[in-house]
């Protein structure tokens, strides 16, 4: 490429190229990585059309263009994903955090301004990045009666996580390794809200999941033999560290709620009910404990 390629011009021929690739966002991606080269807002872009970029800038667009056709999620070659409006850190160590597990957050908020002044313990479970149980530490940063914990059994993420909270100056949300609730105690540690997104999608339907997706870890995306498997064992074990009218908050896959909702049931839990994403999908299952 030894002419010289405008900001417009690349654009019109990125957002082709990246669409005949399979991205279903291809104009989206192609004016992030393209401001990122550029260090300038993706908005700015619509004011520098003409601007010509140099041979190093041209070079490192290129690049990021080749990763983004061969699947790389855009989010882990920006080393960001914006969530509730924040800037999350990600990387291949989490899961790419999605506007859907937004309604989990809307249902946690709903849940605990039932009661305002009840000062609450709330955990995420898997909590990755820390996007949820950040989030919810953000738009509740007045209340200093509420405290927040994310575990996860992965080093890894809980180091993301770490690093967001530091970021977003949310020092004071809990991060602990941890495989479910085996570093609490039960009758010492109790919680009036358990949320958690687990890993929901059927073991046999891993290898057919796009090559995006697939490049998300698979400690994040495997369910079990079902996808329901980590509904099964957050149910159980939450039993034991709820406080008594305490919630337990899902986001499930598309066509789970049903399932889910009987688990729930099965383990006891009442006021169980499905809170639906703007397609109409039941996308939160809710119950409390009795
Ligand atoms: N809590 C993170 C999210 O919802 C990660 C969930 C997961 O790894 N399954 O984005």
């Amino acid at each position: 490429m030894n002419r010289t390629w405008t900001v417009l011009e690349l654009l019109n021929w990125a957002v082709p190229y990246l669409e005949k690739h399979g991205s279903s966002s291809p104009r989206l991606d192609a004016e992030l990585l393209l401001a990122r080269v550029l260090d300038c807002p993706r908005l700015g872009l619509y004011l520098r059309f003409d601007q010509p970029l140099d041979a190093a800038e041209l070079a490192a667009f290129k690049d990021l263009i080749v990763a983004r056709r061969g699947g790389m999620p855009v989010a882990y070659l920006l080393g960001e994903k914006e969530f509730w409006s924040l800037t999350f850190k990600v990387g291949p160590e989490v899961l790419v955090p999605r506007p859907e597990t937004e309604h989990l957050v809307e249902a946690a908020i709903a849940f605990l301004e039932e009661e305002p002044e009840r000062s609450a313990r709330v955990i995420d479970i898997g909590t990755g990045c820390g996007n949820i149980i950040l989030a919810l530490a953000h738009h509740f940063r007045e209340r200093k009666h509420l405290s927040w914990f994310g575990i996860d059994n992965r080093p890894e993420a809980l180091a993301l996580a770490r690093e967001n909270s530091r970021q977003l100056g949310l020092d004071h949300v809990v991060f602990r390794v941890s495989d479910l609730f085996a570093g609490f105690k039960p009758g010492l540690d109790a919680f009036e809200l358990v949320l958690s997104n687990p890993p929901y999608i059927e073991r046999a339907a891993l290898a057919g999941l796009s090559p995006e997706v697939r490049r998300e870890p698979a400690a994040a995306l495997d369910g079990g033999p079902d996808g329901l498997d980590f509904y099964r064992r957050i149910t159980v074990a939450a039993r034991d560290f709820l406080e008594p009218g305490g919630g337990l908050l899902f986001e499930v896959g598309a066509e789970q709620a049903g399932a889910v909702k009987k688990i729930l049931a099965s383990s006891g839990y009442d006021a169980i009910a499905g809170r639906c994403d703007l397609a109409g999908h039941e996308r939160v299952v809710s119950g409390r404990k009795v």
